[in-house]
């Protein structure tokens, strides 16, 4: 088994993520976050939070509705250029991303570049292309008492989309907010929620998949001052990585987007990348995309999206600088680096070291023997003790010691607790550390 191999079985073996619609065989490119990994996905998420918006004097959040007028989808340009290149093997009819099977080449792949890239279908080893094309990776849907039908005018207009990302949401936003709040330029918006992309070939875990969460900032900058709020926001992305979110400085590398590669509305993008398991992958990208979505706002809804300067009265669209993140890919950089496997005692153990902040239960409670009602019950005062204190614990007294320890490494618990005899002589109980095994004895009441 390979590590990613490792970490999909433990997911599933433990409750952290369990593939889409697993009681019917699946459905492609979905998955299902168990109790552990909504414990763990939540903790990321609200650490997140709380760096980039509680900590701070200038971002605020939003939440807005996933569903939203498809203009706002022609104003941002996804209608038209939000797709995949699709190529069809004429000989076994199946699909591929093209610039995903062939080297070297880029989403804007022609198809005369394609064909010189000699490509043999993945699925039946023949050379037999049909031409690119482009695909959009939107979810349609259609909104009101209607059905879908190609034909009906009706229906045509009653198509909308699930979002592709997060950010418009803000984008489409930001005028309410400046005519309510009055922010001082610069500020963010920060949201985070669900977002859709019909993916052609959904693969590598949840790094690829059709539904995944997000988590966006759009800070609104003076245009000259670009620049510097970008380097501002690049440094703040590699604290929040590595201090918050726990992963090695040595497994993030900054890749500057070439202009050919970039999405239609940035001018600089860095992309974040990660040493997953399975190679290098994006991690996060963080995007200066100009004045571009709001002045596209301003055009397709007549509204001025100006801002005017509270000192100097000058008007004019902010530009914007855009951290972009998946959950799911910040999840999966967090469990793999928390992902070792030891000796203990001539015994192999599989060990999740997450930090304590994020790991889903900070504390195991267990009485020594489960059929001694006297350590039952001091263990569950103490149980209830910790529970008030720290929120996130649990109980476990199945089997024997070392099998509690073993589950509660694999599930990243960073001490267990256990109640013997002694405790109930002199009020202390064993502390056992996930990560260096060591026991010590210490009082209740210093917990
Ligand atoms: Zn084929």
């Amino acid at each position: 088994m390979d590590s990613l191999e490792k970490i999909v079985s433990l997911c599933k073996r433990r409750g952290f993520i369990f593939p889409g619609s697993d009681v019917y065989g699946g459905f492609a490119g979905t998955w299902d976050f168990g109790p552990l990994g909504t414990t763990l996905k939540k903790n990321l998420m609200d650490a997140w939070w709380k760096f980039f918006v509680d900590d701070r004097d200038n971002i605020y959040g939003i939440d807005a509705a996933i569903l939203m007028n498809p203009k706002t989808w022609e104003a941002s340009g996804h209608t038209s250029t939000f797709a995949d290149p699709l190529v069809e093997c004429k000989e076994c009819k199946s699909r591929f991303r093209a610039d995903k099977i062939a080297n070297n080449i880029t989403e804007s792949v022609t198809t005369e570049e394609f064909l010189d890239t000699h490509t043999k279908c993945p699925v039946c080893g023949k050379e037999s292309w049909g031409p690119i094309r482009k695909f959009n990776m939107m979810f349609t849907t259609h909104v009101g008492a209607v059905l879908p039908d190609d034909n009906d005018e009706l229906s045509q207009k009653s198509i909308a989309y699930l979002r592709p990302e997060t950010a418009q949401g803000i984008f489409t936003n930001y005028k309410n907010v400046v005519d309510t709040i009055y922010p001082n330029l610069p500020f963010g918006l920060a949201q985070q929620g669900k977002a859709f992309r019909n993916e052609i070939s959904p693969r590598d875990f949840i790094l690829r998949d059709r539904e995944c969460s997000q988590m966006e900032i759009e800070y609104f900058v003076a245009p000259d001052t670009w620049e510097d709020n970008f380097e501002i926001m690049r440094k703040a992305q590699h604290e929040f990585l590595e201090k918050i979110a726990g992963l090695n400085p040595s497994s993030i590398h900054e890749y500057e987007v070439p202009p050919e590669d970039r999405a239609h509305y940035s001018k600089r993008t860095i992309d974040f990348m990660f040493d997953y398991p399975n190679g290098e992958e994006e991690l996060m990208g963080l995007a200066y995309r100009t004045d571009f979505d709001l002045s596209n706002i301003q055009k397709a809804s007549g509204k001025s999206m100006e801002y005017r300067d509270k000192i100097t009265k000058e008007a004019f669209i902010p530009h914007v600088i855009e951290p972009s993140i998946g959950v799911e890919r910040l999840f999966l950089a967090v469990l793999s680096t928390a992902y070792h496997e030891d000796e203990v005692n001539g015994e192999k153990r599989i060990v999740l070291k997450l930090p304590e902040h994020l790991a889903p239960y900070k504390y195991c409670v267990s009485p020594l023997l489960k059929n001694k009602p006297e350590l039952v019950e001091k263990a569950k005062t103490v149980y209830n003790l910790l529970r008030k204190k720290y929120g996130n614990i649990t109980w476990d007294d199945s089997g024997n010691i070392g099998k509690r320890y073993r589950k509660q490494d694999e599930i990243g618990t960073p001490k267990c607790v256990v109640i013997d005899f002694e405790t109930l002589e002199n009020n202390t109980v064993t502390i056992r550390d996930r990560d260096t095994t060591e026991q010590i004895r210490k009082d209740i009441a210093n917990l």
